[in-house]
């Protein structure tokens, strides 16, 4: 079984300071927080930035680039840039695409459209098809994140098209109100889907997160936590940092003794060739 890849999200497009006090909104704060992430055991961060007169997520690519430069400089994680702007508010494709190119190593990819927080994020076949060219020719991989099974069917299809090469990443998104739930039997019925030679890594919006960070251990996954999915630690305790919403996995996984991946043992897990920038 391959090592344990932790992505720490840290802080979405959505989550605001009256709802979690402690999240970061500044490129200062998300730096700052990747690096503690950084440092508590994640290999992988996904990164939104932040408009600082709304507070909410943007797709500005100088701050995207602020923050790019400063995690390359300081650490050796392998940068995951969000390509989703804001769910429901559907940017223009240009503006939702232009993190690709600082050419992370990783960049999310939404297989399909859903209903999310009263909107309807979408991701119909046109904006899927440029996505995965842009990403093609920028040699940067999609992370590919699956809300249901319909997305999964919408991916293995663009594989068959030659439009997503192996081996495939995905990301399950499980848990959200709108799409399949965050409980074992969901987890499992994607998991039976995959194609060959696929890595897969998976959130448990909410109280999810632990269910589906021990599910991804014991069935050769990986798993992403941190404050755009979940803003609790435990029952009512707020997590102040994202760190800490790593430490709580990696006790987990300790206890359960499989390794903790590297970010340069990430890189060979996902067939990642090489840091570039
Ligand atoms: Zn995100």
């Amino acid at each position: 079984m391959d090592k344990f890849i932790i992505t720490a999200a840290i802080t979405g497009s959505r989550i605001m300071r009256d709802v979690a006090p402690h999240i970061p909104i500044s490129p200062e704060e998300i730096i700052q927080s990747s690096i503690e992430a950084w440092r508590a055991g994640a290999a992988v961060v996904h990164i939104h930035v932040r408009d600082p007169e709304t507070g909410l997520g943007c797709q500005d690519l100088n701050r995207f680039r602020q923050v790019v430069e400063a995690l390359r400089a300081k650490t050796d994680l392998i940068l995951s840039l969000t390509t989703s702007g804001i769910p429901g508010r559907n940017l223009p494709v240009e503006e939702r695409l232009c993190p690709v190119t600082l050419k992370p190593e990783l960049a999310s990819f939404d297989a399909g459209s859903i209903n999310l927080g009263g909107g309807v994020f979408i991701n119909d076949q046109a904006f899927l098809d440029q996505a995965a060219l842009t990403m093609k020719t920028a040699g940067v991989k999609p992370e590919i994140e699956i809300f249901d099974l319909g997305m999964l069917m919408t991916a293995l299809r663009m594989r068959e098209e030659g439009k997503l090469d192996d081996p495939l990443h995905f990301q399950f998104v499980l848990g959200t109100p709108w799409g399949a739930p965050a409980t074992p039997k969901s987890l499992l019925h994607l998991y039976e889907h995959l194609p060959p030679h696929a890595t897969w890594s998976t959130i448990g919006i909410g109280k999810g997160y632990l269910p589906m960070a021990m599910m991804a251990l014991i069935l050769g996954g990986h798993i992403r936590v941190g404050m755009e999915d979940n803003i609790y630690l435990d029952k009512g305790v707020m997590a102040r940092t994202n760190a800490e919403l790593v430490e709580r996995v990696v006790q987990i996984i300790q206890a359960y003794g499989r390794p903790i991946a590297s970010p340069s043992e990430a890189r060979a897990i996902l067939g990642l060739k090489k840091q570039i920038g």
